[in-house]
């Protein structure tokens, strides 16, 4: 590093990585510029706000770093700043935060997703941090120094370091639109195409079925696939499934898709019984009485589960008890396909993570690098998607802060 001189550094897209690094950096090392294509900051923080804003979870970090697809890509960065981290991080700036019923952890009730923002973007301007809007990354000139598109002109600014935190493929409303992509494969850096996570998913319902059901909520079950058990509840949608125990197996669905151009997933209708519980209680059931009629008072079962479990039950094997108590803790949901890239919370894909060394720089690139979304790790919602991003981009800029 030059000695006397600031390093200027050029950070490129707004979301909740690039502001926590532009945050951390220390300014009397760094010129700090952000570079954004849309005309304000931290938009798809702004709609994960409204959303719900689910910051981060309160399990402990151990349990926490299990969440993520691959867990030993996101280790080093969550180790450095794990989700308790994050919680105090916010409590300093001011956002206080509250663990609700599900263990999440969100801004305290009353403290708008804006309020997060401006709290976070005051923050940036302490530590003389300066965005430029309108600004969208097209390339690299023969230095390797960012060429940008604004109001029509190409702009190449100087750069001592890159960070690019351009985010996935999903929502291109709020400028997440992955169009970077293709610049990296120009230079032949590793990525992948951006494929939905977290999302939707397609089940071919019967008419009569959705005339029914169709916005009801399927609760107090688990959701499972290969090597995930996820209790919760679900919606029935016109189109399919959707909630976070459905968003949970969207990886394995997309794997069973690919191969088999179907998908099956399994729902256990009461989580809380073994089978071997549910086949002593149905055996108990008094034979002049409707078979339905005791499951529903037995076991609580609501009309839309007794539905559901008629749909996949033969007449032999729901009056066969230990075929029907198998069908109740297995019951098999059919699913077609998956929501649209667009319709999607999250995306797999993008960057490689060949591409990076564990210090996220870009290894065919000499002086950028890379974090958040933007890169091809994959993790359920519920805080886990934020904590990652909050996580690389303090990583980076406490490594960084280290160059003196
Ligand atoms: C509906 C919804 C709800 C969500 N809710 C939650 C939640 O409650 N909890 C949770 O943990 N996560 C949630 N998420 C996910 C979370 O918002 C994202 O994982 C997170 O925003 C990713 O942050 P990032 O910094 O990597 O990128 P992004 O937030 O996607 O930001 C990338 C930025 O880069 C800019 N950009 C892109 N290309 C260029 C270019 N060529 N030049 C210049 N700038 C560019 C974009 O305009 C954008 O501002 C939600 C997402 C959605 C869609």
């Amino acid at each position: 590093m030059i000695k006397n001189k600031k390093v200027k550094i050029t950070i490129i897209g707004s979301g909740p990585s690039a502001l926590i690094l532009a945050s951390e950096l220390n300014n009397e090392i760094f010129d700090i510029n952000i570079f954004e294509k849309g005309n304000s900051p931290g938009r798809k923080f702004l709609v994960a706000g409204y959303g719900g804003f689910n910051l981060t979870h309160s399990e402990p970090p151990e349990i926490f770093i299990q969440k993520y697809d691959p867990v030993e890509f996101i280790k080093p960065y969550f180790n450095h700043f794990n989700n308790f981290d994050t919680r105090k991080w916010f409590e300093n700036i001011g956002i206080k935060t509250f663990i609700g019923s599900s263990k999440r952890i969100y801004p305290e009730k009353g403290i708008k997703p804006n309020q997060v923002l401006e709290t976070i973007l005051k923050k940036i301007k302490d530590n003389k941090g300066i965005f430029h809007f309108n600004y969208e990354w097209i390339d690299f000139d023969e230095n390797f120094y960012p060429v940008f598109l604004n109001k029509n002109k190409r702009i190449i600014v100087e750069s001592d370091i890159v960070i690019f935190a351009l985010g996935g493929g999903s929502w291109k409303i709020t400028g997440s639109d992955g169009k970077w992509l293709d610049i990296f494969k120009k230079y032949n850096i590793e990525t992948l195409d951006f494929e939905p996570s977290n999302c939707a998913l397609k089940v071919d319902w019967e008419k009569d079925f959705l005339d029914k059901f169709e916005g009801k909520p399927v609760k107090n079950i688990a959701v499972f696939s290969d090597n995930k058990y996820v209790k919760g509840e679900f919606v029935i949608t016109n189109t399919g499934v959707e909630g976070g125990v459905i968003y949970a197996h969207a990886g394995n669905v997309r794997k069973q898709l690919k191969t088999n151009k179907k998908a099956k997933l399994f729902i256990d209708l009461i989580p809380i019984k073994t089978k071997e519980e549910i086949i002593k209680l149905i055996s108990g059931f008094r034979s002049n009485k409707s078979r339905t009629g005791s499951l529903q008072k037995v076991f609580n079962l609501d009309d839309i589960k007794i539905a559901l479990l008629k749909q996949n039950t033969s007449k032999q094997e729901f009056y066969n008890d230990e075929k029907l108590a198998e069908k109740i803790k297995k019951l098999p949901l059919n699913i077609s396909g998956m929501a649209t890239l667009d319709e999607a919370i999250s995306t797999v894909g993008g960057l490689s993570l060949k591409a990076v060394d564990k210090n996220l720089k870009i290894k065919k690139l000499p002086f950028h690098y890379a974090i958040g979304e933007m890169l091809d790790w994959d993790a359920p919602t519920g805080g886990y998607l934020l904590q990652a991003s909050f996580s690389m981009g303090n990583f980076l800029a406490h490594q960084l802060n280290q160059l003196k």
